[in-house]
């Protein structure tokens, strides 16, 4: 299939993570008739882990990377940092499913995490880029702490690690009293999702690994033995191809009317003060994933840019896979009472980046890896947790496309496709009504 490629990503409001950093270094485009062994589609953490992969597994090949944006600019850059080991179904109440399921899951987003620290390890990140630090999600009120003792037990039953933090507990590491209790799991590790893709990217590019920025790719199509994609100023042709575009894999014409695309949203602060840094009080890094999987996200962070506090919350229902400027506003009040709830202390403090950005939902919360058509490999729809199966998913394609087989592979081999969507207009409005649904449901969380 393939052909002309049907829409460009376009990435709402300024990558706030991102605008942290020093500034990148001016982007190389693809320009002129390359030729290359393989070629990655995408520069998120499935591309890049694909792109490392490949590096690992065929080192005298020419691997090219294009990316329609620059490093770091993508969802890649744009998330709230938190790579989970643990199962996290966002459509469910408590991030709990299937206990078989699950534990297959979690052993899987472990194979993603532990590529992610390989990369880290060899590319020498620091810890405000990729630490090991586990995580916690935050109850906000009786229904939260529910959440977490359902999935508490959960966790139990499938004989993970797990530490229940009471509210003083939950005031000393955050400062606030507003979460009545914690749910501390060890394997997470939490990144600066820019500064992580960035360094993976810088570390990547070598004489045989190219990765080229602003160079996004509009058409795809197969000649002989080759694919040919084409960039605004030029072409890269190779015999294999790993798209790695989470929900974009729609615009080059697969998987029609089978993804859901979604958007989630995040404010940054700006620096604090020294003074305000006290008022607050608590830990100087901390991030809490709400107990309720429709609730908010709060990122403490202090390094690059000074000490901020990140809140991420809403979703939204967007088959175009684009969202009106005005949409940033919208959400940003619900981040700014999120914000005044939980730090009445620190008063009105300006958010200085609002951003938003993609996710790609199935149905049936299946990712879709594998091979395409001869020579063209999926590594995309990451179900909402892309930092680590994105890392997963890029990985396993490259594996897949090697020959080299494991029991992750093997699931993604045997799972289903993602599910059928209902007609247009009814999964449209199902969906935006389930989403409110649930975050009206989340309460507090929210
Ligand atoms: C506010 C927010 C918070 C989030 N928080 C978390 C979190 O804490 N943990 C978590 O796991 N996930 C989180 N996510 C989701 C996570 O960011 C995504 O799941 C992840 O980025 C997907 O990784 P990926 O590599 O598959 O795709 P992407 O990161 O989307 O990368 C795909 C790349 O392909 C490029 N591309 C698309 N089309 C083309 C083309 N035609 N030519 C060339 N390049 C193209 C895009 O520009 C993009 O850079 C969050 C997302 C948002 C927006």
């Amino acid at each position: 299939m393939a052909g002309s490629v049907s829409r460009l990503p376009r990435d709402p409001g300024p990558a706030g993570w991102n605008a942290l950093l020093p500034d990148a270094a001016v982007p190389v485009h693809q320009e002129g008739a390359l030729n290359a062994d393989w070629l990655v589609i995408g520069a998120g953490f499935a591309g890049l882990a694909a792109a490392y992969r490949l590096a690992q597994l065929c080192p005298g090949d020419r691997v090219v990377v294009l990316e329609a944006s620059r490093v770091g600019e993508g969802p890649a850059g744009r998330n709230s940092g938190f790579m989970i080991d643990l199962p996290h179904d966002l459509a469910s109440d408590n991030y709990g499913g299937a206990l078989e399921a699950d534990l297959a899951q979690t052993a899987d987003n472990r194979r993603g995490i532990a590529l992610a620290a390989e990369m880290a390890r060899v590319y020498g990140l620091s810890a405000e880029a990729f630490v090991q630090s586990g995580k916690i999600n935050g109850a906000a009120g009786p229904r939260g702490d529910r959440h977490n003792a359902e999935f508490a037990e959960h966790l139990q039953a499938m004989g993970e690690p797990f530490e229940m933090l009471d509210a003083a507990a939950m005031k000393d590491l955050t400062g606030t009293g507003y979460y009545t209790g914690g749910l501390f799991t060890p394997g997470a590790a939490m990144i600066q999702p820019a500064l992580f893709v960035r360094s993976v990217a810088g570390g990547l590019v070598s004489n045989r690994v190219l990765v080229f920025e602003d160079s996004p790719v509009t058409g795809l199509t197969r000649k002989n033995d080759d694919w040919i994609a084409t960039t605004p100023c030029g072409t890269v042709a190779a015999p294999q191809v790993i798209l790695a575009v989470n929900g974009h894999l729609q615009s080059f014409g697969y998987m029609p009317r089978r993804l859901i695309h979604v958007f989630t949203y995040a404010s940054m602060t700006r620096a604090l003060t020294d003074e305000e840094c006290a008022r607050l009080g608590g830990a100087a890094v901390w991030g809490l994933t709400p107990a309720d999987p429709l609730g908010t996200t709060v990122r403490r962070i202090s390094g690059t840019g000074g000490d901020r506090i990140v809140i991420r919350n809403r979703f939204t229902f967007d088959p175009s896979m684009e969202v009106p400027d005005a949409r940033l506003t919208r959400v940003g009040k619900d981040h700014d009472r999120a914000f005044a709830d939980r730090f009445p202390m620190l008063g009105s403090i300006p958010m200085e980046y609002r951003w938003g950005g993609r996710l790609c939902l199935s149905l049936n919360n299946v990712q879709v890896v594998g091979e395409l058509e001869p020579g063209l490999w999926s590594a995309c729809c990451q179900n909402g947790l892309g930092t680590a199966r994105g890392t997963l998913a890029g990985m396993l394609a490259a594996e897949a496309a090697n020959g080299v087989t494991s029991a992750a592979l093997e699931r993604m081999r045997q799972a289903e496709a993602p599910k059928k969507l209902p007609p247009g207009l009814i999964a449209r409005a199902g969906a935006a009504a389930r989403l409110r649904w649930g975050e009206w449901r989340a309460g507090a969380e929210l």
